[in-house]
């Protein structure tokens, strides 16, 4: 499987209860790099634009609301089928769903916080890759 790049955000429910070494140790257990990393207070308009294909959701504006509510950590993560690999380190959307191990079961408080959002496909982790970090910014 081919070397890939995914877009991680540890969410304000996390950061709140200080769970960024918690969720990179997850991470890195799995085998996962964190190839870049930075704290950000996102703006609506940056919430709005990174969430666009929820917008005629009923969640939507309780979504961007809270992840304005306070600071996330925006990632991008490296490894063998990362994409696919993070989306099972995260777990279900729906922690109650999620199974054991997983960042989710492990820390989110309810589907709506649910502690991370890993990208879900190849072209949605480069458009959001190129959303937060210049190329320079990415060192593998
Ligand atoms: P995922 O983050 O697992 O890819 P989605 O892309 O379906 O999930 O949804 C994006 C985010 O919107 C979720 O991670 C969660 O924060 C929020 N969300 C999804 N479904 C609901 C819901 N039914 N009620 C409230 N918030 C939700
Ligand atoms: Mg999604």
């Amino acid at each position: 499987m081919a070397i890939e790049r995914t877009f991680s955000i540890i969410k304000p429910d996390a950061t709140a209860r200080n769970l960024t070494g918690a969720v990179n140790a997850i991470i890195e257990k799995a085998g996962l790099k964190i190839v870049a990393q930075k704290r950000i207070l996102m703006t609506r308009a940056q919430a709005e634009t990174f969430y666009a294909v929820h917008k005629a959701r009923p969640f939507f504006g309780e979504l961007v609301d809270f992840m304005i509510s306070g600071p996330v950590v925006v990632q991008v993560l490296e490894g063998e089928g990362a994409i696919l690999k993070y989306r099972d380190v995260m777990g279900a959307t729906d922690p109650s769903k999620a199974a054991d191990g997983t960042i989710r079961k492990a820390h989110a408080k309810s589907i709506g916080e649910n502690s991370v959002h890993g990208s879900d496909a190849t072209e949605t982790a480069a458009i959001e890759i190129a959303q937060f970090f210049a190329g320079n910014e990415i060192v593998g």
